[in-house]
C-alpha cells in the first residue's frame, strides 16, 4: 500500500510553474490602487473633508460625527467601484494573528428592496464578539465587551472584494485587548519626547515619525507533502525529520537562482502587494534550501507594521494558488537555519532629517550623536524588557541557536563609531571645558559621515545593531507581529529621551551652555552604558561567559523572559508611559503564558500521536519484514545464516520503539501533571522544563528510526524532500 508520502510526489511531480501577468509592466501604474490613499480620497471627498481627515491622521485629532458620515459614504462608493461588496474591520487580537468580521454593505429596507449603505457609525466603531479572542481576565474584571474602532492613521484597502479597515480592539472602559493600541501610544509618546529634543536642534521640528522596514523571512514547501506532514499542519514546524544530507553545509541556496514555480508565486503575491500599497522591493534566496526573505522601503512604523500583517496573510493565500505553503514559523526544521524578522527601525522629522542619519556638520552630528547615544542608554537600562517582548515558543529554537542573535540583548555600533564614542568620552571633561578642547571636540564630531562612508564593519550576530542610519534589531521573529517588539523599543525610547531632556535642561538652569550640557549628559550615557555595548561574535560561547561577567542577562525560554516584562520597574516605566496599566500589563503575561503552553500541549500531543500512530507501525511492519527474512534464512542455512545485520537491525528498532513509547508515555504524564497546575506561570515552566525534553527525546527515537527503517515505508516526508522544489 502507498503511503501518503508517495501519493504526495504523484502530484507533486506534475507540478507546472504558474504566471500571472501584472496589470502593467509600470509598477507605478498599479501601485496603491486598492488603497483608500490620498489620490482616492482627493477625488471621493470633497475638498474641506479631506483637509479635516488629514489633519486627523497627522496630528491624531478626532474626527467629528459628520466628517465620519461623509468618508464613509466616499469609501462606499469608492470600493464599490472596485467590485466590493462586503467591509470589515480589521484587528490585531492578542492571538498574534489578525482578525476581521465581515459585513455586507448591502442592507434591506422597505417594500422588499435593499440599498448599499455604509454610514459613519459603521466606520468608527463595531463590536465583534469578543468573546473568543483572549483578554487575560480583563473582559471578567471589567464585565467589558469588546470594540473595534477606526484608525485612520493607516489607509483603507481592498482586499478579496472587501473593504477593510484597521482598527484598534478595546474594551468596553477602555483597555486595550489588542497589539495595534499600545503601538499607536508608544508612537506618540516617542514623538512628544522627541520633538524637544530636536528643537535644540532646530526650532521647525513639529512632528517626529518612527520608521520601520522590517524583512520577513519565510520557507516554502509544496502543498501536497505539507498535506503529508500532519505535524507541520497542526504547530508550523517538522517535529520529527533527520537533518538532511544535503543542507545549507554548502551555502549554494543563498542568492542563487529561484525555481521558476517560486518566481511565479513571488511574481503574484509582490503584485497584489503592491496594488495594496505596500512598498516590496527585495526578493532573495535565504541560507537554507527553500527559504526566502522579502522587504519592503520602511514606512511609518503603524502602516509598515499593518503592511507587515496584510503580506503574511496575502502570502498565505498566494501561496495555496501556486500549490506550495507558506512557513512563517522560526524554526520549522531543526538542523537548518530559523526565520527571523529584522526590525529596521529609526526616528524622523517633518524637515525631513533621519535622526540615526549622522549629518554634514557639527549641530546636526550632535543631534545623530544625541539620538544615537540615548538609544544605546535605552538599550543598556531596559535590556530586560525588549528581551521578554521577543519572547514566543518559536523564537525559543532560533534565539541562542548558532545562526541567529542570542538571548543576551547587546548593542553593536561598529568600530569607528566605539572610537568616536571613547574619543567622546575622553574629551568632554566633568569640569569646565577650555575653547580649544571644545574646538576640537567640534572638528571630531564633524567627522562623522566621512568615517560612516568606509564603515564596512557589519557585524551579523548582534541582536540590536546598529547599520549606518538605523538599528536593526535583529532578535524578532518571524512570526511576531513587529506592534510587540515596537511598542517597547519606542516606550524605552520616550522614556529615556524624556530623562535627557530633563538632565540637560537642569543643567541649562545652573548656568551651562545648551551645547556642553548636551555633552556632558551624553559623557555620562556613554560611561553608563557601557556593558551593553559589545562589537565581538555574538555566536561564540565566550561571549555567554563574558556577557556573565558584565551582569547581562540570558534567559532562554519564553515562561521566564516573560517575567521581565512585569517585574517592579517595567510595571513604573509602563504606567508612567502611559502604555499600559497595571491591570492591562498583568493580563498579556498571562494571555503571553497561555499561548506558550498552548503551543507546546498541541505539539506534544501530536508528537505523541504521530509516533505511535504513524511511526512505531512503519517500524514494526519493517521489523517484521527482516524477522521474515532471518527466519526463513535459518530455516534453509540452519543457525549459522548469514543474517548478522537483520539480527542487529531487529534488535536496534525493538529497543527504539521501546525507548519510544517509554518516552511518550513519560511525556504523558508529565503533560498531565502540568495540566493540572493552575498558576500559569507554573504550567509554562512545567511545559518548558519537564514536557519539552521529553517531546525531544521522542524526536530523538523517531529520527533514529528514520535511519533504519526502509524509505519505501517511511510514511512522513523527510526534511530533504519537504525542500525540494519542482
Ligand atoms: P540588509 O539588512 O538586508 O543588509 P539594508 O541594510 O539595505 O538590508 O536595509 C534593510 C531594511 O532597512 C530595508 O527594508 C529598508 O527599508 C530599511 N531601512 C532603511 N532605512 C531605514 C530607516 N531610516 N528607518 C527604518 N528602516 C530603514
Ligand atoms: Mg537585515
Amino acid at each position: 500500500m502507498a503511503t501518503l508520502r508517495f501519493k504526495a510526489w504523484e502530484d507533486v511531480l506534475h507540478r507546472q510553474p504558474k504566471h500571472v501577468t501584472p496589470p502593467s509592466d509600470k509598477i507605478s501604474d498599479f501601485f496603491g490602487s486598492m488603497v483608500f490613499n490620498d489620490e482616492a480620497m482627493r477625488k471621493y471627498l470633497s475638498s474641506p473633508v479631506f483637509k479635516a481627515v488629514k489633519k486627523a491622521t497627522n496630528t491624531g485629532s478626532r474626527i467629528e460625527r459628520d466628517i465620519a458620515d461623509h468618508v464613509a459614504s466616499a469609501m462606499k462608493e469608492w470600493a464599490m467601484s472596485k467590485g466590493a461588496t462586503h467591509y470589515t474591520h480589521w484587528f490585531q487580537p492578542l492571538t498574534g494573528a489578525t482578525a476581521e468580521k465581515h459585513d455586507a454593505f448591502f442592507t434591506p429596507i422597505e417594500g422588499g428592496r435593499a440599498i448599499e449603505a455604509f454610514r459613519g457609525s459603521m466606520l468608527t466603531q463595531q463590536e465583534p464578539d469578543a468573546s473568543s479572542f483572549p483578554n487575560g481576565g480583563l473582559r471578567n474584571t471589567f464585565e467589558a465587551r469588546g470594540y473595534t474602532a477606526w484608525d485612520p492613521s493607516s489607509p483603507a484597502f481592498i482586499h478579496s472584494k472587501t473593504l477593510v479597515i484597521p482598527t484598534i480592539f478595546l474594551s468596553y472602559t477602555g483597555e486595550s485587548l489588542d497589539n495595534k493600541m499600545p503601538l499607536l501610544k508608544a508612537l506618540t509618546a516617542v514623538e512628544k519626547a522627541a520633538i524637544p529634543i530636536c528643537q535644540y536642534f532646530d526650532r521647525n521640528v513639529s512632528k517626529v515619525t518612527c520608521t520601520l522596514g522590517w524583512e520577513q523571512e519565510y520557507f516554502l514547501v509544496d502543498k501536497a507533502l505539507y498535506n503529508a506532514r500532519p505535524d507541520i499542519m497542526m504547530t508550523g514546524r517538522a517535529l520529527f525529520g533527520h537533518y538532511p544530507a544535503k543542507g545549507q553545509q554548502l551555502d549554494d541556496h543563498y542568492f542563487g537562482s529561484i525555481p521558476e514555480r517560486i518566481v511565479g508565486f513571488m511574481r503574484d503575491f509582490e503584485t497584489q502587494a503592491l496594488e495594496l500599497g505596500i512598498p516590496v522591493t527585495t526578493r532573495h534566496n535565504e541560507v537554507a534550501p527553500n527559504q526566502f526573505e522579502v522587504a519592503p522601503i520602511f514606512e511609518e512604523c503603524n502602516l509598515a507594521n499593518d503592511h507587515n500583517l496584510l503580506l503574511m496573510d496575502l502570502m498565505e493565500k498566494v501561496a495555496r494558488q501556486h500549490d506550495f505553503r507558506v512557513l512563517l514559523h522560526e524554526k520549522p526544521f531543526a538542523g537548518l537555519n530559523g526565520s527571523g524578522k529584522h526590525n529596521n527601525w529609526s526616528l524622523a522629522t517633518d524637515t525631513g532629517v533621519n535622526l540615526l542619519q549622522p549629518g554634514h556638520n557639527p549641530k546636526s552630528n550632535l543631534q545623530f550623536l544625541t539620538f544615537f547615544i540615548n538609544t544605546i542608554k535605552a538599550i543598556h537600562d531596559n535590556a530586560d524588557v525588549l528581551r521578554a517582548s521577543i519572547a514566543s515558543a518559536g523564537n525559543d529554537h532560533r534565539l541562542g541557536a548558532n545562526e541567529a542573535p542570542p538571548a543576551i540583548i547587546s548593542a553593536f555600533i561598529g568600530s569607528q563609531l566605539s572610537k568616536t564614542l571613547d574619543d567622546l568620552e575622553k574629551s568632554i571633561s566633568a569640569g569646565k571645558m577650555t575653547p580649544e578642547a571644545k574646538t576640537a571636540l567640534k572638528l571630531n564630531i564633524g567627522k562623522i559621515p566621512e568615517i560612516l562612508l568606509d564603515n564596512t564593519d557589519r557585524n551579523r550576530t548582534s541582536p540590536f545593531a546598529f547599520t549606518g542610519n538605523k538599528f536593526e534589531f535583529r532578535a524578532v521573529g518571524s512570526t511576531a507581529n513587529c506592534a510587540v517588539p515596537m511598542a517597547v523599543l519606542n516606550t524605552i525610547m520616550a522614556h529615556q529621551l524624556i530623562e535627557f531632556h530633563k538632565e540637560v535642561e537642569a543643567s541649562i538652569k545652573k548656568g551651562v551652555k545648551k551645547d556642553e550640557a548636551i555633552l556632558k549628559t551624553l559623557r555620562n550615557y556613554i560611561i553608563a552604558s557601557k556593558k551593553i555595548r559589545f562589537e565581538g561574535n555574538g555566536y561564540g560561547d565566550e561571549w555567554v561567559k563574558e556577557a556573565a561577567k558584565r551582569g547581562l542577562n540570558n534567559v532562554k525560554d519564553t515562561p521566564r523572559a516573560l517575567d521581565f516584562m512585569v517585574t517592579k520597574e517595567a510595571e513604573k516605566l509602563y504606567t508612567e508611559m502611559g502604555i499600559f496599566t497595571k491591570e492591562e500589563l498583568h493580563a498579556r503575561h498571562e494571555i503571553a503564558l497561555e499561548n506558550y503552553t498552548m503551543k507546546l500541549q498541541i505539539e506534544s500531543r501530536v508528537t505523541a500521536d504521530m509516533a505511535i500512530s504513524q511511526i512505531i507501525p512503519a517500524a514494526i511492519s519493517y521489523q517484521s519484514e527482516l524477522l521474515d527474512n532471518a527466519m526463513s534464512l535459518q530455516d534453509l542455512l540452519g543457525p549459522k545464516a548469514p543474517c548478522r545485520t537483520q539480527l542487529e537491525m531487529i534488535n536496534s528498532i525493538g529497543k527504539l520503539i521501546d525507548e519510544l513509547s517509554e518516552n511518550a508515555e513519560k511525556m504523558r504524564q508529565e503533560r498531565k501533571k502540568a495540566n493540572a497546575l493552575t498558576d500559569s506561570k507554573k504550567k509554562a515552566v512545567a511545559y518548558c522544563d519537564k514536557v519539552k525534553p521529553l517531546m525531544d527525546a521522542v524526536r530523538d527515537k523517531v529520527d533514529r528510526l528514520e535511519l533504519i527503517v526502509d524509505d519505501e515505508l517511511w510514511p512522513l516526508p523527510k526534511l530533504r524532500e519537504l525542500l525540494f522544489t519542482r
